[in-house]
């Protein structure tokens, strides 16, 4: 209600207050009437946009996490986010066959990530020829980029290597690995991703040309 309508509304009021005092009670109860129907429709907007922001908030991308903060999603959700094969390896504790994998034999510089999540888990100066059929490096990126695990499947005692962040499975450390570790994490190509230098610095400049 504006200014104009209320002054009108109160004039009708003063003029027939002193006319006819039924017609005064009949004009404020419908002023009542339409100032409550008026501020019900105020209320059910607000209704409505606060519904609109909470399915914006199951929307959240789980990619668009920090990368401090854990990933937990459903099976299903892996399901729907990974290839048949990095599901199988990630998800599933599945080892690809050896010297079939992507980064076997990568020489290629930069940061090697994990496939299900994006954590930063390998560097390339950390990349050694083991012989083994899969990449192996003799220490993690940070001792924290991964989780160890004991693993007494296959008859045998292993020990394996898990991102840390997500929980996904990655391989097995050894050790025999190279001095002065001395460890071989023996890490499955599918659970990883390789972010080359050169694709690095292309990013930054892309952004520093914004
Ligand atoms: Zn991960």
């Amino acid at each position: 209600m504006n200014k104009k309508e209320q002054k009108t509304i109160q004039k009708i009021l003063w003029i027939s207050k002193w006319k006819n005092p039924i017609l005064a009670l009949a004009l404020s109860i419908m002023i009542s009437v339409f100032a409550i129907s008026a501020l019900a429709d105020k209320d059910s907007d607000a209704d409505q946009k606060n519904q609109e922001n909470s399915t914006k908030k199951t929307d959240v991308n789980p990619w668009s996490i920090s990368m401090n903060e854990k990933i937990k999603l459903t099976d299903e959700q892996w399901k729907k986010k990974l290839s048949p094969e990095q599901y199988r390896i990630l998800r599933k504790k599945g080892t690809e066959k050896a010297f079939s994998g992507e980064y076997n034999a990568s020489k290629e510089h930069g940061v090697y990530r994990c496939a299900a999540c994006g954590q930063p888990l390998f560097d390339s100066s950390d990349k050694y020829d083991s012989g083994s059929g899969w990449p192996s490096y003799s220490k993690p990126l940070e001792a924290d980029s991964v989780a160890l695990e004991e693993d007494q499947s296959l008859f045998t005692s292993r020990t394996e290597v898990l991102c840390e962040r997500c929980g996904s499975h990655l391989g097995h450390v050894f050790n025999d690995g190279p001095e002065p570790t001395g460890n071989r994490y023996c890490i499955n190509s599918g659970a990883l991703k390789l972010e080359t230098t050169d694709a690095k610095e292309e990013k930054s400049e892309e952004k520093s040309s914004d």
